[in-house]
């Protein structure tokens, strides 16, 4: 049995079971400061670009609990706190993995810790719920805005996490979105105004990260045997990301 597919919210919140992919203790890029980053196993989009698609199958991974990672995390407190930094929990997608991003996000609270949850939102309010009670901020990965694009660039519907969106707006966590910018794919104007008029229909949108394709992920494809199907796609010129940049600060949308 997978392990999302049976709550934990009955086991204490150090006793949980997650299945980890790695961790990155001095991550920079995922919230602010320096932060311990733990990646989780499983993930149900199947993004075109994805750099991480060994993170995709939810058997994978290895087994660990709260207890572990927290007392892991703990070698690291100096330079969480000496910079604003903390936990980021992200994958795969963390919140295939809720109860257990439950329990240690709650437990990284009772030492003080500032939680992160970077996912692309594919989960049920109810699900989610638990999450958000012990998440000081979400990193919220929006695909695209136009419901077809979105399918043919995740395999999924953009309905769900729309729905999480709003649901986090509602609960009133800070949100920073990011956007992957991929030529032909999400960087039309259209699009761009698409995402702009969704930011600006929530609240507590502190900034939008944007962020260019690349190809740094590519080779884990080819040895995974996985055919991948942006061949042919560069990244982004910077006329393009600074288009785009225009676009969103126009509308009074803080991007970085
Ligand atoms: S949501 Fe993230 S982990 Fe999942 S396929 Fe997309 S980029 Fe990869």
């Amino acid at each position: 049995m997978l392990l999302c597919e049976f709550t934990q919210l009955d086991v204490p919140a150090a006793q949980r079971v997650g299945r980890v992919h790695s961790v990155d203790s001095m991550g920079a890029v995922d919230g602010p400061g320096l932060r311990f980053v733990v990646f989780l196993q499983g993930c149900l989009y199947r993004c075109r670009y994805c750099h991480n698609p060994d993170t995709w199958d939810q058997r994978g991974g290895e087994e660990r609990t709260v207890a572990d990672l927290i007392e892991e995390m703990r070698g690291y407190l100096p330079y969480m706190q000496a910079t604003g930094g903390g936990l980021t929990v992200t994958g795969g997608e963390p919140l295939l993995q809720a109860d257990f991003v439950a329990g240690l996000f709650e437990e990284a609270h009772k030492i003080g810790i500032h939680t992160a949850l970077d996912t692309n939102g594919f989960a049920a309010p109810e699900r989610a719920a638990p999450v958000l009670e012990h998440t000081d901020l979400v990193l919220l990965d929006l695909k695209q805005l136009n419901p077809e694009k979105h399918k043919a660039l995740t395999g999924q519907e953009n309905t769900v996490t729309l729905r999480f969106a709003r649901f986090a707006s509602e609960w009133g966590v800070p949100l920073w979105i990011r956007y992957v910018v991929v030529p032909g794919w999400s960087d039309a104007p259209e699009d761009v105004e698409a995402l702009a008029d969704f930011v600006q229909s929530l609240r507590g949108v502190e900034r939008v990260e944007l962020l260019p394709y690349h190809l740094l992920g590519k080779h884990k494809w080819e040895v995974l045997g996985i055919r991948y199907t942006l061949e042919g796609v560069e990244p982004p010129p910077p006329e393009t990301m600074t288009r785009i940049r225009k676009q969103l600060t126009q509308r009074g949308i803080r991007v970085t």
